[in-house]
């Protein structure tokens, strides 16, 4: 049997794209294998979001040559965003690569290998095409308790600094009655946990109303996708990422806060707290915008926990501006943050504006915003000692085997010894010792609580 081994660079929808596509190779009789020495065929699904990501993907495929020429048979593939973004210079400046597939036609992939494979294909070049057509790659691995779902593709915002866009392509939702069938069908399996992944989710059906004449701004076709998951047989938790503060109208508020599935754990990306740099990066709301969506999700729910993404060193920004993002993340008070440090990206409208943030300061202000962001989690986690949590059971911890894992509806990794016939997938109460800023400790529950857990700003 043939091996394969895909490794995945980048965000939730790449993992998602590299799952579905182990299972189509799956089933021409691909097995997948972790160790390249053996592998027949090794994909590289690859990020272009960032710098560093596309540097870590171009490091491995210099790598590879030495494998390749030690065993010419090896078939090598670079997929995804930086094979849309690079397309023909990847094959032209490593040879030893045989094929090269951008986002939108990774369904292909497998075709495209037995081409290579029976020498009638030789190099393929797929990177662009088909931008219209929703890419269909649907299968899920067996055996999960968590499965992300795929809802919509690409993104119309344009944000100045970002390449999704251009590597994603425009927006795209899936009809709803595909994703009710691909959640019934996972639950079915034993799944109890949907992530819902898309790279502006809140846009979800717009673009698609839009071109029927039919958006109203005062409605939400993602809310109304997740009114329809809430009541799928079986599923306990249903995440969501990313959504937009553009598109988070009373309509998404009020079904997220409504829905007893629906995870009270928002994550929102921020990317500043300067209004001056939101208008550079065409971020298209203000910081006021912002705060009024934290403070409406607040008051429906008070424990709603939060968590974001924050961008430092974007042309032109100053200590002040700075010093804003800062106090506005204290402001929201936030469970997590993703913190990074601005990279240009070749073809963007900011990649034409001096990167004049200088390397050492960019790296001095993530610090910084990841100092505040450990002293203010742990802060918050402590507030839970003493209480109970609910969390949705995963199975022996991967760090401590001896000890099991669930996960809050805030989204916070619980630690504690297993007890009886416990399953991956089960609910439990867990009573809280002791925490950290990444984790929370304790023990099973043995009597249920009254009444509904306690509220906390981590549950
Ligand atoms: S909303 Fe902005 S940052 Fe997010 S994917 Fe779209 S263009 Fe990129």
């Amino acid at each position: 049997m043939p091996t394969v081994l895909i490794r995945t660079y980048g965000c939730q929808m790449n993992e998602r794209d590299s799952e579905a596509l182990q299972c189509l190779l799956r089933e021409r009789g691909y097995v997948p294998t972790d160790s390249e020495e053996s592998a027949d065929v090794i994909l590289l699904n690859t990020c272009s979001v960032r710098d560093q990501a596309e540097r870590k993907a171009m490091g491995k495929i210099g790598i590879l040559k030495r494998l390749k020429r030690r065993r010419p048979e090896v078939l090598i593939g670079v997929l995804g965003c930086m094979a849309q973004n690079h397309g023909r210079a990847i094959l032209e400046a490593h040879p030893h690569v045989d094929l090269v597939v951008g986002t939108d036609r990774l369904h292909e992939v497998p075709d495209r290998i037995e081409e290579i494979r029976r020498g009638t294909g030789g190099l393929v070049l797929t990177e662009t095409g088909g931008r219209d057509v929703l890419t269909r790659l649907e299968g899920h691995e067996p055996g999960r308790i968590t499965a992300f779902v795929a809802v919509m593709r690409g993104c119309n915002q344009f944000c100045s600094y970002c390449i999704v866009p251009y590597v994603r392509g425009r927006e795209k939702s899936r009809p709803p009655e595909d994703i009710v069938a691909e959640v019934e069908a996972l639950t079915r399996q034993g799944v109890r946990e949907v992530v819902l992944l898309g790279q502006n989710i809140t846009a979800y059906g717009v673009a698609e109303a839009r071109r029927e004449g039919a958006c109203d701004p005062r409605q939400s076709a993602f809310a109304e996708l997740l009114r329809r998951l809430d009541g799928v047989s079986g599923l306990r938790r249903i995440r969501f990422t990313s959504p937009h503060v553009l598109f988070m109208n009373e309509a998404f508020i009020e079904a997220v806060c409504s829905l007893p599935r629906v995870c009270k754990a928002f994550h929102i990306p921020l990317q500043s707290g300067s209004d001056r740099l939101l208008r550079q990066m065409n971020r298209g709301y203000t910081t006021a915008d912002y705060l009024a969506v934290v403070d409406r999700i607040v008051e429906r729910v008070p424990e709603a926990t939060f968590s974001t993404d924050v961008m430092v060193g974007f042309p032109s920004e100053t200590e002040e501006d700075f010093a804003r993002t800062r106090a506005l993340m204290a402001r929201v008070d936030y469970d997590m943050a993703y913190v990074f440090r601005y990279s240009p990206r070749r073809g963007t409208a900011a990649a034409a504006a001096v990167d004049d943030v200088p390397e050492e300061v960019k790296q001095h202000r993530n610090r910084i915003l990841l100092e505040d962001l450990e002293t203010s989690v742990a802060r918050r986690n402590r507030r839970l000692v003493g209480r109970q949590v609910e969390v949705l059971v995963e199975g022996p911890s991967r760090r401590n085997p001896s000890r099991w894992q669930g996960r809050t509806d805030g989204n916070k990794v619980t630690l504690f010894e297993k007890a009886g016939p416990l399953q991956p997938g089960e609910m439990a109460m867990v009573t809280v010792r002791r925490t950290t800023s990444h984790s929370l400790f304790g023990d099973l529950a043995t009597e249920p609580p009254d009444g509904p857990p306690t509220p906390g700003p981590g549950n």
